[in-house]
């Protein structure tokens, strides 16, 4: 039984959440985001013509994401460059952002997204969709809603939101369902789930997962609107 979260948060609570525009200067746009001890950056470059020209799409542009851990970003050294786990990271992040990314206003180009995660401690490929967007808005790529992400699952017998790498690893069992959803129309580009859960209980978990992403969405709004005004 789990009766206690580890760092007290209560069960549906997420760990502090910042986020900050602009904080790579030579980047079209960028934000640092972070969930506790997990931080990362995203920077963006483009959109820039799409190179070799036989895969430009002249209807369309195309988002491609990069997400890189860094070697002293975990407690034992992670090996440096992308391994399997990195570019699949990469395509989830594509596969969450791309459907709000409004494509057809940049045919025939590429928005390159990198996200660099320094310090890991769970949910880092959501930390990584939430700077992207963030990121996104701030170089001005259209976009026809922000993307927040975050984890919910199960530690031992109870449903949990934003876990810690110390609960995924809980001795009795954990189950982690990264999730990502547009904040105003709430549609679900992103759902994993690793581990075992009952029906009644996804459905709970997926409410808790709409509530953490509802307040990651609010701080999105908020950083954009302080630098941007009206978003
Ligand atoms: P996510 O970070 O999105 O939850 P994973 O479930 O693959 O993705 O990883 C969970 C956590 O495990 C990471 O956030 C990090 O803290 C740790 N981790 C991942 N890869 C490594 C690695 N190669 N070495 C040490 N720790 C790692």
């Amino acid at each position: 039984m789990y009766k206690k979260r580890f760092d007290n948060r209560k069960f549906d609570e997420s760990r502090p959440i910042e986020a900050t525009i602009s904080v790579v200067e030579n980047a079209t746009g960028s934000a640092h985001f972070s969930l506790g001890n997990t931080k990362v950056i995203a920077a963006i470059e483009g959109p820039k013509t799409l190179h070799p020209r036989r895969i430009q799409d002249p209807e369309r542009g195309l988002v491609r994401c990069t997400y890189d851990m860094m070697s002293f970003s975990v407690d034992d050294r992670k090996r440096p460059g992308p391994s399997r786990r990195e570019i699949e990271i990469g395509l989830v992040m594509k596969n969450a952002l791309q459907p709000f990314v409004l494509i057809k206003e940049f045919p025939k180009t590429v928005v390159d997204v990198y996200t660099e995660v320094y310090q890991a401690d769970a949910g880092t490929r959501c930390a990584s969709i939430c700077a992207a967007s963030l990121a996104l808005a701030d170089a001005g790529v259209p976009m026809r809603d922000l993307v927040a992400s975050v984890s919910v699952g199960k530690v031992g017998d109870k449903i949990v939101l934003d876990l810690t790498k110390k609960e995924e690893d809980y001795e009795e069992g954990a189950t982690d369902i990264p999730i990502s959803m547009s904040g105003r129309t709430k549609e679900i580009s992103h759902l994993q789930l690793d581990g075992c859960i009952t029906l009644d209980e996804f459905k709970k978990a997926l409410d808790v997962g709409e509530k953490g992403c509802q307040e990651i969405y609010e701080l999105q709004k908020k950083v954009l609107k302080e630098k941007y005004g009206g978003v």
